[in-house]
């Protein structure tokens, strides 16, 4: 070898997996740390597994239930709208059922004695 040119070897250097699993190879680097290594990646495990690094899956379950919440919300919303909107027409059902307008102030007024 010729001297001077070539980078210090490390026959015995540490590679860190994320996972936690260490490996003993000869490298340039004295200690590598890595994401992904054949203990963990689903191509050898068979399992599907996220590596989130960088957060990204946690804040995109963040944002998606923040954004369900508002849907809901508007949903509680319109169905409580409708709900009223039924009230109101299964009374106004009843009222011309029993009678006239005459015979339906009468129940109001029979309704708020009631009261
Ligand atoms: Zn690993």
């Amino acid at each position: 070898m010729k001297e001077k040119v070539h980078p210090a070897y490390f026959p015995e250097a540490k590679i860190v997996c994320a996972c936690g699993k260490t490996y003993l190879i000869g490298s340039t680097e004295k200690e590598i740390h890595v994401e992904l290594c054949s203990n963990c990646h689903p191509f050898f495990t068979g399992k599907q597994r996220i590596v989130d690094s960088a957060r990204r899956v946690e804040k995109f379950t963040a944002r998606a239930g923040r954004k369900a919440a508002v849907a809901t919300g508007r949903k509680v919303k319109v169905a409580k709208r409708a709900a009223r909107k039924a009230e109101k027409l299964a009374k106004e059902k009843e009222e011309s059922a029993k009678g006239g307008s005459a015979s339906g102030g009468e129940a109001k007024a029979a309704k708020t004695e009631s009261k």
